[in-house]
């Protein structure tokens, strides 16, 4: 049983179980779907008639609707419930580094309108103005999307715990730097904000379709720019007493080691970002020598990985030097966390096929029992768009999301 979490919970009024219960057929609804009234009632265990007053609600308000699906030979074709994803749409907008990246998606997450970038302006009243009016701007392009529900964002930083204040977010510079309200304001919808590691988490747990085994303890690191990172316990993300738990990335590796985004010096993510692996290509000594620029000369990481697949061994070298750190903070992880899945993301998946063995050696070097040895180890391609996705699920999951009670 879950413990009541005393800063956080909702006495139980009348109106609760019904709320719950309405949860509870919603998400049974979108992990199901197609599904009857009858199955529906049969899975929650409930009367028919009364599984019926909640999807009638539920169908009034539009969040879902019954059509008919497929074809039967004979009699009347049987009714099933949906999500109804047809007249609303979410933005998801992924802050990073150099590019910010959005697109437009429907309330289960799928694009409608394919990703676009432009420059992240650093500057947060320049960048406030810039994203709200491309946002209007693709948003007055696609009348076609009906209403948007809301702008889900994800920045590569810590945010507090109302999702309205950047804490810290070292690569864009950003200190305790109220975002969600000016935001609101310049482009007129409801606007949530997150970690962009823990919102992969969020995303993936999201994504599950009825039957998926995506477990409830996980890890997602996502390694880019930075290391993202995000920690599933029993299928809630792990935030801590001022939300700011499970930063991994700015786990000490060596105190003597290169120099951090944070200021800090040795983090794990100086050794594995992608401006890492791209210095030790350029021959730059990351112990000894300030890491390239944010934007190094021409070449990519994508490049590198290219590279590194034609056979180029500078490349190949840089890329295993990072998937031996990669595999040695990982093991901390698994000590500190015992997950049972890791989920790898950014651009280093595209180089798995070259990194898995050194990653997987490392990590068994320094696992500390034979159990976490063998985690194991799911990479998400980047052409999925895990944190556009979690951008998404910061819109849509809220109204699925299970109520908060003791
Ligand atoms: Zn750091």
């Amino acid at each position: 049983m879950r413990r009541i979490d005393p800063n956080n919970f909702r006495v139980a009024t009348r109106a609760t179980p019904r709320q719950i219960n309405r949860q509870i057929a919603l998400n049974l609804v979108r992990e199901r779907q197609p599904i009857s009234r009858a199955e529906l009632a049969r899975s929650m265990n409930m009367r028919r008639g009364a599984v019926s007053l909640l999807v009638n609600e539920l169908i009034e308000e539009g969040i879902i609707f019954e059509g008919a699906t497929g074809e039967t030979s004979r009699g009347r074709k049987p009714k099933f419930l949906f999500v109804d994803t047809r007249s609303r749409c979410a933005v998801a907008v992924d802050i990073r580094p150099t590019r910010t990246f959005f697109m437009v998606t429907d309330l289960v997450g799928r694009p409608l309108v394919g990703v676009t970038s432009f420059a992240t302006e650093r500057e947060p009243k320049k960048f406030v103005a810039e994203l709200a009016r491309r946002i209007r701007r693709v948003l007055s392009d696609h009348e076609e999307l009906g209403d948007c529900a809301g702008v889900g964002i994800v920045v590569p930083g810590m945010v507090d715990r109302t999702g309205s204040r950047v804490l810290f977010a070292p690569r864009l510079g950003w200190h305790d730097l109220s975002l969600l309200e000016p935001l609101e304001v310049a482009i007129g919808l409801p606007v949530s904000i997150e970690n962009s590691g823990r919102a992969c988490a969020l995303a993936q747990l999201w994504a599950t379709r009825g039957g998926s085994d995506t477990p409830d303890d996980f890890v997602f690191v996502s390694v880019s720019d930075g290391l993202g990172v995000g920690v599933m316990v029993k299928g809630e993300l792990l935030r801590g007493q001022h939300n700011v738990a499970g930063e991994f990335g700015h786990m000490t590796l060596n105190i003597e080691g290169p120099r951090c985004a944070c200021g800090a010096n040795g983090c794990w993510e100086a050794y594995v970002s992608n401006l890492a692996t791209l210095s030790r290509y350029f021959g730059r000594n990351l112990e000894e020598e300030q890491p390239l620029p944010l934007e190094p000369a021409a070449l990519t990481i994508d490049d590198l990985i290219a590279l590194a697949h034609s056979g180029d061994s500078k490349a190949l070298f840089a890329l295993q030097t990072t998937a031996r750190y990669l595999g040695l903070g990982l093991a901390s992880v698994v000590n500190a966390v015992d997950p049972a899945r890791i989920y790898i993301g950014g651009e280093i998946a595209a180089a798995w096929d070259l990194i898995e063995v050194t990653v997987r050696g490392s990590l068994k070097e320094r696992t500390l029992r034979p159990v976490g040895r063998h985690v194991e180890i799911v990479v998400v391609p980047a052409n999925d768009y895990p944190r556009l996705k979690g951008a998404a699920a910061l819109v849509a999951a809220p109204s699925f999301a299970a109520p908060v009670v003791a």
